[in-house]
């Protein structure tokens, strides 16, 4: 097969993976435009100190012993096959990066033969680059669940992050949908990273300095957001990832009936990653986002309003008095605003003109905060219309990618 057609295949089985920011795209050259985009196998990441990065996404091959029933490459979906050499994506990479199109490599692959079969491939790959080549790029490798700790060690020696994927959010829905993966397995892998890196903690830089990150799928199964953000905080408790990625499941051509036929909506991602962030960075709880009586978030509102909203007993806040973990309850402020805050009012109180140079989400917040010259109504924050008013736009959210307004210190 010519490499073109396997760059075609393996480029387009490895756009599901939701730890590139972007990807899968198509957009045809027309006469009188300019450029064109193909389903060729460039995505975009983000390292750890925030820059954007093009990555060649491809998968080592789409061939798999596996059946995880959401997956379009399980053994028995009827796509075609195809499989790189390493020497041929080691030559890809290192041609796509001479022409500047990328700076690294974001490689997976199909499990074949075994899961250290596979993952002996994947490591020959970064070996190659970094030994023989000297390639200075990034890299970042999925492992293979169950593959052996050696070689773990060595891929994590050769790449700048490993990931180890949790799939589904609950154990019974991995049992139901991927039967020949488990959880324990899973975690395991990811146990051996995080051991590596420990032990390499005085010398960083060399085992995986981007650490390591996970991806889920939501909405395969019936797990309620509660459900997901519990594992997720259990694996960043147990694992010190980097990130869990929440990736949508995909409808698949000919799939199982247990699956559903729609994607769930997009806003569900959105609504993860801002819960996500919020029990990271700002101190919130699971359960103070999510209830028994409510497990899901609310689409239509980010969680920390829909938070705020229901403890009005507890606003408004002065900005000028309150300490830093209630001022980062208070909506449409993030945690860089609030660090900027407590800086400026040891010089000066601060008024409505200072949080609007900050560009706060002030429509959000100011029914929620009290500064020199500005003190909300309590008929304001006690109105029904509250909910409406201080709720961004919807049509602003959809310009931000799920991953990066979570990021954005706006929640
Ligand atoms: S192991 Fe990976 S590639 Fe294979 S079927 Fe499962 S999700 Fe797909």
């Amino acid at each position: 097969m010519e490499l073109e057609s396997k760059l075609q295949i393996l480029a387009d089985s490895a756009k599901y993976d939701a730890s590139c920011a972007s990807g899968g795209s198509t957009r045809s050259s027309e006469p009188g435009g300019l450029g064109d985009v193909r389903p060729m196998g460039i995505c975009h990441s983000y390292t750890p100190d925030g820059r954007c990065v093009s990555l060649l996404r491809i998968l080592l091959t789409n061939y798999c012993i596996y059946d995880c029933l959401y997956c379009v490459n399980r053994i028995s979906s009827d796509v075609p096959r195809a499989r790189f050499t390493v020497r041929e994506v080691v030559d890809l990479t290192l041609a796509f990066y001479r022409r500047n199109y990328i700076e690294g490599l974001f490689l997976s692959s199909g499990i074949f033969g075994s899961p250290d079969a596979t993952m002996e491939q994947l490591v020959a790959v970064a070996r190659t680059l970094r030994e023989e080549h000297r390639f200075r790029g990034y890299i970042h490798l999925k492992v293979i669940p169950g593959a052996s700790p050696e070689l773990l060690a060595e891929a994590g020696r050769h790449a700048d992050r490993l990931s180890a994927n949790i799939e589904l959010p609950t154990a019974t829905e991995l049992t139901t949908l991927a039967p020949e993966k488990n959880r324990g397995s899973i975690e395991s892998t990811m146990a051996v990273i995080d051991a590596e890196r420990e032990a390499h903690a005085e010398t960083p830089a060399r085992f995986a300095p981007a650490g390591q990150t996970t991806q889920m799928i939501v909405g395969a199964g019936d797990s309620s957001d509660a459900d997901i953000l519990l594992t997720s905080n259990q694996l960043y408790a147990r694992h010190r990832l980097k990130r869990v990625y929440y990736s949508a499941f995909s409808p698949i051509p000919h799939a199982d009936a247990r699956l559903p036929f729609e994607r769930p909506p997009l806003v569900r991602e959105h609504r993860l990653y801002q819960a996500d962030w919020l029990v990271r960075r700002y101190g919130f709880s699971i359960d103070e986002l999510t209830t028994a009586e409510e497990p899901n978030l609310d689409l239509t509102r980010d969680p920390k309003l829909v938070w705020a909203l229901r403890h009005r007993e507890l606003f408004p806040i002065d900005v000028n008095a309150a300490p830093r973990e209630l001022l980062l309850r208070i909506p449409g402020l993030g945690y860089r605003n609030v660090d900027r805050i407590l800086d400026i009012r040891r010089v000066h109180r601060l008024a409505t003109a200072d949080l609007v140079r900050l560009r706060v989400a002030w429509n959000r917040m100011k029914a929620f905060v009290i500064v020199a010259d500005h003190h909300p109504a309590v008929r304001v924050l006690d109105g029904a219309a509250l909910a409406q008013t201080a709720a961004p736009a919807a049509r602003q959210l959809a310009l931000f990618d799920a991953e990066q307004s979570a990021h954005s210190g706006q929640l």
